[in-house]
């Protein structure tokens, strides 16, 4: 019986009286007569119980370090010795059997509903303008037949007899410790307070069923992939009538053939002829907003941007739309005809371009020459 208090609680001897406590309930929760009906248990209990007392307590702690012993062992009977708090030790055994705190009453029915995510795939037009989505999934509605009261309709629930409706019963117990009385739910009502005699035929007494449901989202322009739109009040119908959970919606954006988004631009390539790049065009865009002319300047070089103002997305919240960019890509011919070639090499002569060659590429073409090669 002359065990080391610390040892006992699996502690250092530096412990803090907020490790040496833990500590101590963490072995109650094995050792306690309440949960562990074994003898053994119960004589460690004792002993566990009576370190904490000591060690707990700072000047029998004191005593106890220098050599005094155990000083005065023994239990305090059932209220507790000064500086040993049983309530704060014994409320954890409430905890663990679910019940809610001493002076708390029924516990409701109603339940929140679970959330609901949903993942919706839009366009990059739908990113552009804005859009409306209609979303279905399988999920918990209100029961019709109660409206969410869970009973029969024209019946209501009955006060549990068992618990006078407070939903709690009284548990007595005798330990080591004295007389414990806990309350504990009342297993009649599940701790509800009243009884369900003759439960909804058509939600088993739950007061929701599955079903589809459909819900139309609005999303606004300027979303991002990934963005999560949250409707309140869209998810799981709540149990007994208990508040519904959300639904979240996760958009994601499909890529576009022609454009990418940059910010709240769109930004695309497109290939003209080497002619056009050097003559000039208007060309037809195809864009959200239907076919634009796209001046295509004489002369325009390859990586030149073209800037269609207004024609990209609405940002969020905001009124002004991005810009539609469109960056040249120049197409040079990878074969010439002979009548082809022969006009070229006139023009070339010309422009004098081939001495530029021969002069290993420092006239004005080199630069031009180095990015078609890139292309
Ligand atoms: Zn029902
Ligand atoms: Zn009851």
């Amino acid at each position: 019986m002359n065990d080391d208090y610390y040892d006992l609680l699996g502690v250092s001897r530096e412990a803090s009286t907020e490790e040496i406590k833990k500590a101590y309930r963490k072995l109650a929760r094995t050792l306690h007569p309440d949960v562990n009906p074994d003898p053994e248990a119960a004589e460690k209990f004792k002993r566990v119980s009576q370190a904490y007392e000591t060690l707990s307590n700072a000047d029998k702690r004191r005593q106890y370090d220098m050599g005094g012993g155990p000083g005065m062992g023994g239990f305090p009977g059932g209220g507790g010795g000064a500086g040993f708090d049983f309530n704060d030790i014994f409320d954890m055994f409430a905890g663990a059997s679910g019940m809610r705190g001493r002076n708390q009453g029924p516990v409701p029915r109603q339940r929140r509903g679970g959330d609901v995510l949903r993942r919706v795939k839009i366009d990059l037009r739908d990113v552009v303008f804005g859009t409306e989505e209609k979303v279905s999934f399988r999920t918990a509605v209100l029961c019709e037949r109660c409206s969410g009261s869970c009973c029969e309709p024209g019946t209501s629930p009955t006060r549990c007899t068992a618990c006078n409706g407070s939903g709690h019963v009284q548990r007595v117990a005798q330990s080591l410790l004295g007389q414990m009385v806990t309350m504990a739910p009342c297993p009649t009502c599940d701790g509800h307070g009243d009884v369900i005699e003759s439960p909804c035929s058509g939600c088993s007494g739950h007061g929701r069923t599955a079903s589809e449901r459909t819900v139309t989202v609005r999303i606004p322009s300027g979303v991002e992939n990934g963005t999560r739109i949250q409707l309140r009040g869209e998810g799981e119908t709540g149990e007994a009538g208990g508040p519904s959970g959300d639904l979240f919606v996760e958009l994601s954006v499909s890529d576009h053939e022609m454009f990418e988004r940059s910010g709240d631009d769109l930004v695309t390539t497109i290939a003209v002829p080497m002619t056009t790049a050097a003559l000039g065009a208007t060309i037809l865009l195809e864009t959200f907003d239907g076919s634009q002319d796209l001046d295509v300047r004489p002369g325009s070089q390859p990586g030149e941007e073209i800037v269609l103002k207004g024609l990209g997305v609405t940002p969020l919240r905001r009124e002004r739309r991005g810009d539609i960019r469109v960056v040249l890509d120049v197409d040079v011919p990878t074969s010439l005809s002979d009548e082809e070639r022969d006009l070229l090499q006139q023009l070339a002569a010309l422009r004098g371009d081939e001495t530029t060659r021969r002069s290993k590429g420092h006239g004005p073409f080199a630069k031009l020459r180095e990015r078609l090669r890139e292309f």
